[in-house]
């Protein structure tokens, strides 16, 4: 899962990244509206956490920009704000969520894994099938009732799949996922990744299709 963060407060943002380091998350971070507006209008999230108090563009713009443009992205709205009228204003313009700040950062991971649980279309914490059971709060997996030891990568991955099951997630989407813009992407990886994940868990899991993606099938 990538999560993009837009925190103009460096503090306060490294904190957030810091919270949410060893989370099983791919997190980018940015400081203003205009660019958050293009990340999240060009490249592919999974969740957007929205500081509403930002420079060039707030975080109501933002979020009212991409509501305009249909895009669904799930968003966490974190304001210092404490109106109730704010609060109104942000759920209506189409935020998700919201946290004021200050927060605990448990909180902030129990309403994270609980937006991705429902932009998925669960409201089960575990994500279970054919065998393979994904504990997103614990970063655990086992198959066939037998625990299953990932790489921090490979765990990305596994969850990104099996998550949207049935639907084809094209190379492009799944190395957004595993990378984010900090690291560099080796144009092997991803299919040394799957190639693991397959050889620890069953080789029919991922399907390949070629040049589009891949994909986890509820049913084989
Ligand atoms: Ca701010």
């Amino acid at each position: 899962m990538r999560l993009l963060l837009i925190e103009d407060d460096p503090s306060l943002a490294e904190g957030i990244l810091t919270a949410l380091k060893g989370e099983g998350y791919t997190l980018d971070w940015l400081q203003d509206g205009v660019s958050a507006l293009h990340a999240l209008s060009s490249e592919s999230f999974d969740l957007a956490i929205l500081d509403l108090g930002l420079p060039r563009l707030d975080g109501l713009a933002v979020l009212k920009a991409l509501r305009d443009r249909h895009n669904p992205v799930p968003v966490l709205v974190l304001t210092a704000r404490d109106g109730v009228q704010d609060r109104i204003v942000g759920l209506d313009a189409g935020a998700d969520d919201y946290l004021v700040k200050p927060f605990d950062s448990a909180e902030l991971k129990a309403r994270l894994r609980a937006l991705l649980r429902r932009s998925n279309g669960r409201a089960e914490p575990l994500i279970s099938l054919r065998g393979v059971t994904l504990d997103p709060q614990n970063q655990h997996v086992t198959y066939a009732g037998c625990d299953i030891n990932l790489s921090p990568k490979e765990f990305v991955l596994l969850h990104e799949l099996l998550a949207q099951p049935d639907r084809v997630l094209s190379r492009d989407r799944l190395e957004q996922a595993l990378y984010g813009w900090n690291e560099e992407v080796d144009s092997n990886t991803l299919e040394v990744h799957i190639h693991h994940l397959r050889r620890k868990l069953f080789p029919e899991l991922i399907r390949t299709l070629r040049s589009v993606g891949y994909m986890i099938e509820r049913q084989p």
